[in-house]
């Protein structure tokens, strides 16, 4: 039977949450080494693909874990894996995606706008330039000194991910250092230099979705979330960039009208709502110029 997302597909999903972490692990590895020993313009190019890809990949899936789309996965320990690869504490998005769903398209969204609204017109331009050019490493540093007064927040929780940061990420770097010779300055720059590229790609999938739409949060839910844009898949430039970050932006709209369902590996097989919101890169382009002028 066609247009039905069955349990077996579903299912069929479970060893691309192993598979994802194993390749970027691999990568992550030799990423001070090529940023050591190649041109840079190599590098870079390595680390928008298949860096960006594999990063990309990573925040998929510690989505798709929090919702826990996939039952016959180890999704709790799954999601905290997956922080952790990213560097974060993973109880911060366990607390903050939540918000995106219930406030989706106000400032009461912490996942998108940890401050809320910055009255300052040149304040929350500058704070825009910041998410635009740095993505969600940025957004994550802002909102972790946010979500510390939540009283969700565990400091018991954090001591526990700083000690795994340590352990982890002083793995890779003993990797880089010993045993492949790359100096320490080399490991560091070239990790923030991956971080950035990484979470800016992610961001802009991110802020196609739903950057700049801002509705009082007593509209009706159903139009606040219709408002939520999709990418076209038209031309180059647009396939691409879906590739690069698994297509999540190409039908964003059913994860919030269909949000029980795993809609988001299965591309055209439930219906777009008629009046889903198309929009290519030349419109994002407005979207972009807004964020920053008005
Ligand atoms: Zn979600
Ligand atoms: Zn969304």
């Amino acid at each position: 039977m066609e247009n039905i997302i069955t349990p077996e597909l579903v299912k069929h999903e479970a060893h691309k949450y192993f598979l994802a972490p194993a390749l970027w692990i691999i990568f992550f590895s030799f990423i001070p080494f090529m940023y050591q020993n190649f041109y840079l313009i190599v590098t870079i190019a390595l680390m928008i693909f298949p860096g960006s890809l594999l990063f990309s990949w990573i925040c998929f899936l510690y989505h798709e874990s929090w919702h826990k789309y996939v039952p016959s996965i180890p999704n709790e320990k799954l999601f905290i894996f997956y922080g952790w690869l990213l560097a974060h504490d993973p109880q911060v998005y366990r607390i903050v995606h939540g918000g995106h769903h219930i406030h989706t398209n106000t400032w009461n969204d912490i996942e998108f706008h940890p401050l809320g609204f910055i009255k300052n017109d040149t304040l929350r331009h500058i704070y825009n330039l910041g998410e635009i050019l740095l993505g969600s490493s940025f957004i994550y540093i802002i909102t972790f000194f946010v979500i510390k007064k939540n009283a969700r927040f565990k400091w018991q929780s954090f001591i526990i991910s700083a000690l795994a940061l340590i352990v982890i990420f002083g793995s890779f770097f003993a990797f880089s250092h010993y045993f492949l010779n790359v100096k320490s300055s080399n490991i560091i720059i070239s990790w923030i230099l991956m971080f950035i590229i990484g979470g800016t790609i992610q961001h802009h999938s991110q802020l196609i979705e739903h950057g700049n739409i801002i509705l009082n949060e007593s509209t009706p839910f159903h139009d606040r979330i219709m408002l939520t844009r999709n990418l076209y898949p038209v031309g180059w430039f647009e396939k691409i960039f879906l590739f690069l970050t698994h297509w999540h932006a190409q039908e964003h709209i059913l994860h919030h009208t269909e949000v029980s369902t795993y809609t988001r590996p299965f591309l055209h097989t439930l219906p777009m709502p008629p009046d889903a919101i198309y929009i290519t890169f030349k419109d994002y382009k407005k979207v972009l110029w807004e964020m920053i002028t008005k």
